[in-house]
């Protein structure tokens, strides 16, 4: 098995890497996204979602409970009606987060689990006690379940305890016993899978359309197409991969801690809330799905998410959902509605710059021409109050120039730059 960093990451599988960073830190949180990696044998999905299991963050949990109980909420039998004091003194222990597997020949007994034969009828100490299945153990976890379109396929009651446990978040799970009470236990388990849609019996969308749907992302993942990254995975070569396996675990941990720190724009709510109304969806999940995971991208690259973020995400949120078509226009209208958003905003806030630079200029202008115009204004005072005055408008109305009364600067004229300065600045006082 290869590990973590081992992997050569190339054009035809970084889309899962990623989608897988999502899932593991939304997991992290408490809450699964479920991923379903589809392509040809020998695209080496199944080993990138094996490889995961050596970087999964540590979780704490009461000490040795099998159930995985979070020692803040727990839900097993033994534990959930416990207090804090309680649960204090069980201790509480730190186990990487679970990641186990079921096979295509999983009975529903071993994935679910069973009333506990042994210790009912035991002759010293008969109780009832469960034994824990698959699922159960996998709780805050990973369960990776391998041609899932063959199991959806050969035993529909395994896929049946599937749509339960994807259900609802959390799901859960039912434990049968002829002759016993059921027992229901909440589950709160990532369910990754991987088919060959081009193998018998065919794409799971096909196979059981419902728990086709239940899967947040499909991703689909094709072989290398350059020479090189050929060349690499011959070699072995591993350096430069940027799958560093302590960068990876410490960026699940990081990440949480700022998982509230980014919103998603109400632009991008719209648009997507436009989606489902354009474009007749059948369900809501996949736009879900689609803003679930834009939590993680912000928290995962410490940045606010952005229209190629949407777009990334939607192709693998609406891919099993609706027509490979409908996909094709659902992502041309996202573009264009957040890119159009994006070139008016930036439009308006381009003419709001100008305007207001524009606004500016005139102020600083205004100012300019009022003090130039003040300064030549009383400098040139005693040439133009005569045109002010009210003998001026009086002077106006009257018709014969002969009469017209005559008041001129006792100095003769002379060009501008032959008057010196002292001579022009008058007082009001010399001026009457
Ligand atoms: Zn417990």
């Amino acid at each position: 098995m290869k590990t973590y960093s081992q992997i050569v990451v190339h054009d035809g599988n970084k889309n899962l890497i990623d989608i897988l960073d999502i899932s593991v830190l939304s997991t992290f949180t408490g809450n699964p996204i479920h991923v379903h990696a589809e392509g040809l044998r020998g695209t080496g999905k199944t080993t990138i979602i094996r490889a995961y299991k050596s970087i999964l963050p540590f979780i704490e949990r009461i000490k040795g409970c099998e159930f995985n109980c979070d020692p803040r909420a727990p839900h097993c039998p033994a534990h959930k009606n416990l207090n804090m004091e309680e649960i204090d003194k069980l201790g509480v222990e730190k186990i990487r987060m679970p990641f186990v597997e079921i096979s295509a020949s999983a009975k529903k007994g071993t994935v679910v689990g069973s009333i506990d034969l042994e210790k009912l009828t035991s002759k010293d100490d008969p109780r009832a006690a469960l034994l824990l299945g698959t699922i159960p153990k996998a709780n805050r976890g990973i369960l990776f379940i391998d041609e899932i379109n063959r199991i959806a396929d050969i035993s529909p009651e395994i896929a049946d305890i599937l749509l339960d446990v994807m259900g609802t978040k959390p799901g859960r799970i039912q434990i049968e016993e002829v002759g016993l009470p059921t027992v229901e236990i909440p589950v709160n388990v990532t369910v990754w899978a991987a088919s060959n849609p081009d193998e018998e019996p065919g794409p799971l969308e096909d196979v059981r359309k419902q728990l086709s749907d239940r899967f947040d992302f499909v991703v689909y993942v094709d072989k290398p197409h350059g020479a090189e990254v050929v060349k690499s995975i011959l070699e072995g070569k591993i350096k430069d991969n940027g799958l560093s396996e302590i960068f990876k675990k410490n960026l699940y941990i990081e990440s949480r801690k700022r998982i509230e720190k980014f919103q998603i724009p109400e632009e991008i709510k719209d648009a997507l809330a436009l989606c489902y109304v354009n474009f007749n969806l059948e369900s809501i999940r996949g736009l879900e799905s689609v803003i679930n995971g834009l939590k993680m991208l912000s928290a995962l690259y410490d940045r606010d998410v952005n229209p190629k973020d949407v777009t990334f995400l939607a192709r693998y949120a609406l891919k099993h959902r609706t027509s490979e078509k409908n996909v094709f226009e659902i992502i041309k209208f996202i573009e264009n509605t957040l890119t159009m958003n994006r070139i008016k905003r930036d439009e308006a806030e381009v003419a709001y710059f100008q305007k207001n630079k524009a606004d500016e200029s005139e102020k600083i202008n205004k100012k300019i021409a009022g003090n130039n115009k003040s300064i030549i204004f009383d400098r040139f005072k005693f040439l133009r109050w005569p045109f002010l005055s009210k003998k001026y408008k009086t002077m106006g109305s009257n018709n014969n120039p002969a009469d017209v009364e005559i008041k001129a600067p006792p100095q003769k004229a002379k060009k501008i730059d032959e008057i010196n300065e002292q001579e022009l600045i008058k007082t009001e006082e010399e001026l009457k």
